[in-house]
């Protein structure tokens, strides 16, 4: 079928088109992981709604995807209300039980620490020690254990979040003394501009780093998650290692005004 059927005026999929390219990204991902020795169901496709419709998100529910990701707290806030709403709405009215995971990919900023706690299944963006222990205490306030993962600056660019990769281990060393921080592994990105050679090299490299730090035994057994991998480049970043891949326009189009700026 051809892909811009269904497209709405804006550029972004519904319906049987949106299906499609669910599938057909679940698929590149299927091929990705067991090119890389691992069955499909190893890999994690995080949604990411930042660009999403209301309506479509409500497609992707109804079509078993339960994973989500955003990058900015307040409009993870605003959807999660409106997925929970719906959620509960299609129970009632249809008996069908659904569930909603939210990931928090960008940067976090401390003022707003305690709402990506309340909602979030995996915090992916954590870049300092100073928010880790600001979600520590957010998460003891709530007793609720967190799982996160440390964004790693794998490419070095001043401009981008993200821990040194050298500092890593003496990070996920000190959130490992907290009591409500589970370090769960590694976030990574490769630079916009980089060549797949380059994406290659980045992500390998954020691999290796993961399997120090276990060596290491820092972070426990379970430090065992590793995030990258866009559009652009997720079955690189699986054939590289990645368990979580994050998918925004491959899955829902490309909306004109598609770009939300990073950070809040
Ligand atoms: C937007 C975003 C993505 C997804 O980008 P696409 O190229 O649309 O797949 C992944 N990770 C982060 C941190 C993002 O902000």
């Amino acid at each position: 079928m051809d892909s811009t059927a269904h497209l709405s005026s804006d550029g972004s999929a519904t319906g049987e088109c949106l299906r499609q390219r669910l599938e057909e990204v679940r698929g590149r991902i299927a091929t990705a992981a067991i090119k890389s020795g691992r069955r499909a169901d190893q890999v994690l496709l995080v949604v990411v709604s930042k660009t999403a419709s209301l309506e479509q998100m409500r497609e992707l529910s109804g079509m078993g995807q339960t994973d989500f990701g955003e990058n900015r707290i307040q409009q993870l806030t605003q959807r999660a209300a409106q997925m929970d709403e719906f959620l509960a709405r299609r129970r009632q009215m249809q008996g069908i039980e659904g569930e909603i995971r939210w990931h928090m990919i960008g940067s976090l900023q401390r003022n707003k620490v305690s709402k990506a706690v309340e909602l979030s299944r995996l915090i992916h963006s954590v870049d300092s020690l100073r928010l880790a222990e600001e979600i520590e205490s957010c998460a003891g306030k709530r007793e609720k254990p967190v799982d996160v993962l440390i964004e790693v600056n794998i490419s070095s660019e001043e401009s981008k979040h993200g821990i040194s990769a050298p500092a890593v281990r003496h990070v996920v060393d000190q959130i490992d003394t907290m009591a409500n921080v589970r370090p769960r592994g590694l976030m990574c990105m490769a630079p916009i501009d980089a060549d797949d050679s380059t994406r290659r090299s980045l992500f390998t490299r954020c691999r290796e780093i993961l399997e120090d730090v276990r060596k290491a035994g820092a972070g426990g057994a379970r430090f065992d998650l590793l995030s990258m991998g866009m559009s652009g480049d997720f079955e690189t970043a699986i054939e590289c290692g990645a368990n979580i891949v994050r998918i925004g326009s491959a899955v829902l189009g490309s909306p004109a005004v598609s770009e939300t700026p990073e950070g809040q």
